[in-house]
């Protein structure tokens, strides 16, 4: 069975398609987290990141695969545990930026196909209900107003100890929002067959049994 979770930054969809996953024993891919380790590497070895070329290389030379911990899932790259530094500011102003590279995505759509082929999954990202399992059994496009999403992820950020403010926070996500939504492949956008779940005045839980109610595991 597959379950595909698409819809813009900062919605709720990773929270909700962890917790969905754990309920019903399927396995959890964070195709986002995917795209972020690739940009953490890209940085890190000082590749042009508009340099599609170099970034099609890295990304069919670079090994990713997830681990879980307690409530936590972690991102291995190579061999390293780069669950922190995915989640960095740098990475969220440079992540869409690697993402719109279209020999970039074939890799990584393949690599997420790969790890869906032998499991009952929930994926979220972008790209899910379109490109990756388009016979997904589910397609949910999850949202949330811009204001909510500003503030969700002002008290992310305070979490992990980075500073933040709500103007440069909401500018953030409306920009990576409209890379995410204008490039050429994969581009994010409301699929006729997506149910649509709006979670601006929900509360996780109510989020969560939404969807469990849809799937039928109620
Ligand atoms: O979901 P998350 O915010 O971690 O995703 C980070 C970025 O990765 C997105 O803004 C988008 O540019 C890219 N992404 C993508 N396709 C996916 C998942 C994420 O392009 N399936």
């Amino acid at each position: 069975m597959q379950i595909a979770i698409d819809g813009p930054a900062g919605a709720g969809k990773s929270t909700v398609a962890r917790l969905i996953a754990d309920r019903l024993g399927f396995i959890y891919i964070d195709t986002g987290a995917m795209y972020r380790a690739l940009t953490w590497k890209a940085l890190a070895r000082k590749i042009d990141l508009q340099d599609e070329e170099k970034l099609y290389e890295l990304a069919c030379n670079t090994e990713i695969s997830f681990t879980k911990q307690a409530d936590k899932q972690n991102v291995i790259c190579d061999g390293a545990d780069i669950s922190d530094e995915i989640r960095s500011p740098l990475i969220n102003t440079n992540v869409s930026i690697v993402a719109a590279q279209p020999r970039v995505r074939i890799v990584m759509v393949k690599k997420q196909q790969d790890m869906a082929r032998m499991n009952d999954v929930v994926m979220d990202g972008r790209d899910i209900g379109e490109q990756v399992l388009p016979g997904a059994d589910f397609k949910f496009y999850v949202t949330a107003s811009i204001e909510e999403r500003a503030r969700r992820r002002i008290l992310e950020m305070k979490k992990q100890g980075f500073a933040s403010d709500e103007q440069s926070v909401r500018q953030q996500i409306e920009n990576r929002d409209r890379m995410d939504q204008e490039r050429e492949l994969g581009a994010l956008k409301i699929l006729d067959d997506a149910i649509v779940i709006d979670t601006s005045s929900l509360s996780i839980d109510e989020v969560l049994n939404r969807m469990l109610a849809i799937i039928g595991e109620m």
